[in-house]
């Protein structure tokens, strides 16, 4: 039997009126949910609300003792597209709601300490291993396309005004495509997960030199949460922490 340890933070930041960020795990299942919502009125706290809280259902509905990476992978990659068919169909009926939509990272680690990691938007997971941070999720946005094609850096992308323009979200359309992934962890990893409010602020660098492996994990969440907000807190800063106890 594994056990996860997991440690969240939601906070609103420095500029911003309303926390659209909304974060859901379920230590026992060893799962974890984070969305950014978007969207005017109250769309993108709803979007994200909706997110978290329709992916936990699908997820509690799916769970198997003991799964196999596959029947989680399926299980998350269904968890999200019903989140973005929930979204997508409460925008339909409320006008005050129909640009909503919302990013999703969601991280489930299986029994042989195997996670499988799916995402939509520029919400993002990062793994810490012997001093590496790793980034395990690409970013649906324009400005990634571009670092793709080579046109900027990955620098000159994090501070380009052009941030948060996404090339995928859930809830702007009928359909969405996810992307999976698996990685392995082992007990002196850690996990992240994160909200762009997290990474427009702190370059993956000092996130890094926060991921201390032996600091108990609410004093690195309290750390990176308070690096954003010191460095101007411009957006909603929310993150997941998240290792195995061995
Ligand atoms: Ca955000």
């Amino acid at each position: 039997m594994i056990t996860v340890e997991f440690v969240t933070r939601s906070h609103v930041g420095m500029m911003r009126a309303r926390n659209e960020d909304v974060v859901g795990v379920d230590a026992r299942h060893g799962w974890a949910v984070l969305a950014d919502g978007m969207g005017g009125y109250r769309g993108g706290e709803i979007a994200a609300r909706i997110a978290v809280e329709t992916i936990q259902r699908g997820l509690t509905r799916s769970f198997l003792p003991g799964w196999s990476v596959q029947e989680a992978s399926q299980a998350l990659t269904h968890a999200v597209e019903s989140a973005n068919t929930e979204i997508y169909r409460a925008g339909q009926q409320n006008a005050d709601l129909s640009l909503m939509g919302s990013t999703v990272v969601v991280v489930a680690v299986l029994e042989e300490g195997t996670a499988v990691c799916v995402h939509v938007g520029d919400s993002r997971a990062y793994r810490l291993r012997e001093g590496v941070l790793q980034q395990l999720t690409r970013d649906h946005t324009v400005l990634q396309e571009q670092v793709d094609a080579g046109l900027l850096s990955a620098e000159e992308a994090r501070v380009s005004n052009a941030r948060g323009m996404l090339t995928r979200g859930l809830g702007v359309a009928s359909l969405v495509d996810v992307d999976l992934g698996v990685i392995e962890m082992n007990p002196d990893d850690l996990l992240l997960l994160c909200s762009d409010g997290l990474t427009d602020m702190l370059p993956d660098s000092a996130i890094r030199d926060q991921l201390v492996v032996g600091k108990a994990l609410d004093e690195i969440a309290d750390a990176l949460v308070a690096e954003a907000n010191q460095r101007g807190g411009r957006d909603n800063v929310s993150v997941v922490l998240a290792r195995l106890v061995v």
